[in-house]
């Protein structure tokens, strides 16, 4: 089988590379030229373990190519996913220009009967939205089916996600399209992957729910956490209770900084857009939302109550993305954290594996640092914003000897209170007590 992904994102990037593992000819497109011509190259352009080997797998088996021209895309597969961003707009709700920027390009290029589908994250009525505006824009009626396979892959394991997904879900009207979909997904049902196959609407709407949810499990715990720090409790332990009881499960019960990212914020504001347009408040989503922002600045509140006061503290940050192995720094607490310390007078020596390039230029002020230690050098705190695996065994010893002061403000409950604090430093949590 022939396909096309229209957009070459983590999501159109690592769809188009599993797909062509599968062993489909795979033609990804992106209208940044630059994008392709790295891609084609194989030089992929963002951080997601395991992607570049699989692109030079896919290049040299002459399974995955790329291309800048909509036209070659259209032509080329039977199949065509749309990858694009979604991202919000003012008022919150998605911004679907691209996707119907796309919708019209295949139109007017289409020749022969084609599923196009859509694979980034839209709100319910998109299938239907895009069906009309495919209709409105061709020269000459040519068939076609839209479909929706919405995807849950999260970056920093995005190849294994896509490879062994929880669930597949296909949204269709039409029989021949969601059988020429399950054909694509083959290689899944043969590891027993369960396949959700629906009506459009509902495909859509499993996304949204799905994320939603997840977002709402983060807010919980952490409004659990603060109540835990007000009265006494251990959110760790309460989270460990808790998540053994399987119909709650121990996922997205991790007390921290609030979610980031590029999907979870943004999805929450699109369902909450969903429901005001419908005429229905989403109160749930909305009430997760807010307590992800005020998480944001009970984190500063943290931080300053263990510094005394900002101004002229030296504070050292170690992570910067939203979540370990990415480098994406889309809606990443770091940026909004760090750049309200900034503000109140803080100097901040930041390091992070993979996004400190790209954050030094969105926080001009920070200084970038080469290694943790070096990051904590005259440091007054030190901030684990983000669980990378290298924070997660640091020499104490070494960081007293090169920090102002042994001060660790530990946002991701990484390490256990006894320890740090044998190792002579002052841990200050999330959910828990400070311990000296
Ligand atoms: P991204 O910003 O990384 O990539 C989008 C790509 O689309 C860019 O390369 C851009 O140049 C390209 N593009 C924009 N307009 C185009 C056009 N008209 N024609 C061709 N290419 C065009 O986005 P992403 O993170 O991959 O997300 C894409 C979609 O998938 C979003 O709707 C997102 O919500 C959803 N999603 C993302 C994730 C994730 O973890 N990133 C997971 C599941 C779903």
């Amino acid at each position: 089988m022939q396909i096309s992904v229209i957009g070459t994102g983590y999501v159109g990037l690592v769809s188009g590379a599993c797909f062509a593992e599968f062993g489909v000819n795979v033609l990804c497109m992106d209208t940044d030229a630059k994008r392709i011509a790295r891609l084609e190259k194989g030089d992929v352009p963002f951080y997601e373990p395991g992607i570049t080997e699989l692109v030079a797998k896919g290049i040299s088996q002459s399974r995955l190519s790329f291309t800048t021209d909509l036209t070659r895309a259209v032509d080329h597969g039977q199949v065509i996913f749309i990858a694009v961003g979604t991202p919000p707009k003012k008022d919150g709700s998605a911004d679907l220009s691209y996707v119907e920027e796309v919708g019209r390009g295949i139109a007017r290029t289409m020749t022969s009967y084609k599923v196009i589908v859509t694979k980034s994250t839209v709100p319910v009525g998109t299938g239907e939205l895009l069906k009309k505006v495919i209709s409105a824009n061709q020269p000459k009626k040519v068939l076609f089916d839209v479909a929706s396979n919405p995807e849950f892959l999260r970056e920093g394991s995005a190849i294994e996600d896509f490879m062994r997904p929880n669930r597949v879900v296909i949204g269709s009207e039409s029989e021949q399209a969601a059988s020429i979909m399950k054909d694509l997904y083959r290689p899944l049902y043969l590891l027993e992957t369960p396949f959700v196959v629906t009506d459009v609407p509902t495909a859509e709407m499993i996304k949204y729910a799905s994320n939603a949810f997840l977002a709402t499990k983060i807010s919980f715990i952490n409004e659990i956490a603060t109540l835990c720090e007000r009265v006494g409790a251990d959110v760790q332990m309460v989270s460990k209770g808790m998540g053994l009881d399987h119909r709650i499960g121990s996922k997205f019960l991790h007390a921290g900084p609030g979610f980031g990212g590029s999907c979870f914020p943004k999805d929450l504001a699109a369902l909450v857009q969903m429901g005001d347009r419908a005429g229905y408040p989403m109160q749930i989503a909305q009430a997760a939302a807010t307590v992800n922002s005020q998480q944001r600045d009970r984190m500063i509140d943290k931080i300053s109550a263990v510094l005394g006061t900002i101004k002229g503290s030296t504070i050292a940050m170690l992570g910067l993305s939203f979540k370990p192995n990415t480098n994406d720094l889309r809606e990443a607490p770091a940026l909004a954290i760090a750049q309200a310390l900034m503000q109140s007078g803080a100097g901040l020596r930041g390091y992070d594996p993979a996004a400190l390039e790209e954050a030094a230029q969105i926080l001009p002020g920070m200084i970038a640092c080469k290694d943790p230690y070096d990051a904590a050098t005259g440091a007054d705190a030190l901030v684990l914003m983000t669980e990378w695996n290298e924070f997660r065994n640091l020499d104490f010893a070494k960081l007293k000897t090169i920090m102002r002061k042994p001060v660790l403000v530990d946002l991701r409950n990484v390490y256990e209170s006894s320890r740090v604090t044998s190792l002579g430093f002052h841990h200050v949590s999330v959910g828990r007590a400070p311990q000296d």
